[in-house]
């Protein structure tokens, strides 16, 4: 049987533009362009390396996000991903973390599954605690953060590292694993890849295909809340140090200054 991977891939502001909050204190997204969270890219990775040893699989990327957020998901698919699934619906303007995972899950199990693949965080929200949400609302395993990934035999296996030891871990599947920016590389997507992407089905769902009630979700719903919002101060010059025979001196008391050292 076809071993059924879901890769949860997030579209993110590009943290290169100019960010603002709209009046409500959300992030604008209109304002900004977004791209496929490089740290998804890594799970898509460690998706395409695991169907590649795999009898047959099969992965679905799923994505939870505004119109825009299709981008994500052709990246993904050129990357060499099957299918997609477009969670979009207007009442999930404000959905926090909590929102944000209930709906995933819904997705996930409406798709069907026996591997689901997050990255360790994403790169603007970067909470890193939807993969371990998932498999609570999911009731399957986690195995979090691992730099190296494998499935043999209805298990998966990974490895684990920290600070002072690197652990090797492994669960039964159906199960939910996290990877980090250490599992290898992401391939870029090939000329052959964009061109399949555009034929490969996007499936759109809405609240009411995961029978997911508006205040579950959104603004209503989220059980955290901005309450203000101050815009970062504008740069201002540096401070130069010429060397005139001082300037070790001044560089060491200006550091210092700073307490960087
Ligand atoms: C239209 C919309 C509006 C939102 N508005 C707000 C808001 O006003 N305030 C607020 O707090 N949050 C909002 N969110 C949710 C927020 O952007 C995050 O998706 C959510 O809080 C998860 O937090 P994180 O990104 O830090 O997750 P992390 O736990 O850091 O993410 C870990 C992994 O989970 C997966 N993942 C996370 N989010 C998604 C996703 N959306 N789709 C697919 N995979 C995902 C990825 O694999 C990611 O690598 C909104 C989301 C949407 C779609």
């Amino acid at each position: 049987m076809s071993l059924r991977i879901v890769v949860t891939v997030k579209y993110v502001p590009d943290a290169t533009g100019d960010r603002h909050f709209a009046d409500d204190l959300t992030v604008d997204r209109d304002d900004v362009d977004g791209l496929l969270s490089e740290l998804d890219e890594y799970a898509v990775e460690q998706a395409l390396q695991i169907a590649e040893d795999a009898d047959d699989a099969e992965i679905t990327v799923l994505t939870v996000g505004p119109e825009d957020a299709k981008d994500a998901l052709r990246k993904a698919l050129s990357m060499g991903a099957d299918k997609a699934i477009h969670v979009e619906d207007d009442d999930l303007h404000g959905t926090d973390v909590i929102g944000t995972s209930l709906v995933l899950a819904k997705a996930i199990e409406k798709a069907g599954y026996d591997l689901v693949i997050s990255g360790m965080a994403s790169t603007d929200g970067t909470a890193g605690v939807v993969p371990a949400l998932l498999a609570e609302r999911l009731g399957v395993p986690q195995v979090t953060l691992l730099s190296e990934v494998s499935v043999e035999d209805g298990v998966v296996k990974g490895r684990r590292d920290g600070d002072t030891a690197s652990e090797q871990l492994e669960a039964s599947l159906p199960a939910v694993v996290s990877v980090t920016d250490q599992s290898g590389e992401a391939r870029y997507p090939s000329f052959k890849g964009i061109m399949a992407a555009k034929k490969k089905p996007v499936e759109s769902w809405d609240l009411e295909d995961l029978e997911i009630e508006a205040d579950e979700v959104g603004l209503e719903g989220a059980w955290t809340k901005v309450d203000s919002a101050t815009e970062r101060p504008a740069r201002t010059a540096g401070t130069i140090v010429k060397d005139e025979g001082e300037g070790g001196k001044q560089l060491a008391e200006f550091l210092a200054g700073q307490k960087f050292i």
